[in-house]
């Protein structure tokens, strides 16, 4: 169980839109910044910020204050590429009458550049999506477009545990994501009669990668969506070949 606490100074910061934000931040498989060790108990956000950029972090209450932390100018996002820390989940979601294999990844931590100062904050990882053509998504109607040259790799049983893993590359090579997926039933048989999967990435509240639960994992995406907190692309997935009968 986590307990999240802010300073009166980095609420201030953050204003009302930035602490909503943050308070639909997952913090399940958070790690401390301070001791890279798993996140519990009572836990400290700190802030990072130079006025354009802030990057939202955080520690054991044990491991260092609640505080906003002056960067220099040089203090930049970074990209998806770099390593952010994510969850994945992945489910079989009706889209329109059709059932449509989908993953949703979350960012654990989470960065936002400042638009127009406090109050206005856009996640850092959906910007720089929305640069590589994913699109805003408003609802889950229709599957959103693909996006040329990015790649979802299933590597099934391949986990350090045997679980299943998934590699989703962007153009330049670069690993948006690179961890553990577990696929309900029939995800794959979807995924090879299209050959992509739509790729959601947002704040959507802190997902169960492991629960299954298509009902829930359908209305955390609508609400995302309609809160303007959802991105999405279709990707080329590459599955193992049909089983030979
Ligand atoms: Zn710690």
């Amino acid at each position: 169980m986590v307990e999240l606490q802010m300073s009166e100074e980095v609420r201030a910061l953050l204003g009302p839109e930035g602490l909503a934000r943050a308070a639909e931040v997952s913090l399940a498989d958070g790690r401390c910044v301070a001791c890279s060790r798993p996140l519990d108990g009572t836990v400290h956000m700190v802030v990072r910020t130079n006025g354009s950029f802030t990057h939202v972090v955080y520690v054991h209450a044990g491991c260092g204050p609640s505080e906003v932390i002056q960067m220099g100018p040089d203090f930049a996002p970074a990209t998806p590429a770099d390593g952010y820390d994510m969850t994945m989940t992945a489910a079989v979601l009706d889209h329109g009458g059709a059932d449509l294999p989908v993953l949703v990844a979350e960012t654990v931590g989470k960065a936002y550049i400042v638009n127009d100062g406090p109050g206005e904050l856009t996640n850092v990882v959906a910007s720089h999506l929305l640069g590589q053509g994913f699109h805003l998504v408003n609802r889950l109607r229709q599957a959103p477009p693909q996006v040329a040259e990015w790649v979802g790799v299933l590597l099934l049983g391949h986990g350090p545990a045997g679980e299943d893993g998934l590699l989703v590359l962007d153009p330049d090579g670069g690993q948006f994501y690179t961890g553990a997926v577990d696929l309900p039933d029939g995800w794959l048989t979807q995924a090879a009669r299209y050959g992509w999967a739509v790729l959601y990435v947002g704040n959507a509240g802190g997902l169960h990668p492991r629960a299954h639960d298509a009902k829930a994992t359908a209305r955390a995406l609508r609400t995302a969506a309609q809160a303007g907190q959802l991105v999405g692309a279709r990707i080329a997935v590459g599955t193992p070949g049909p089983a030979q009968a």
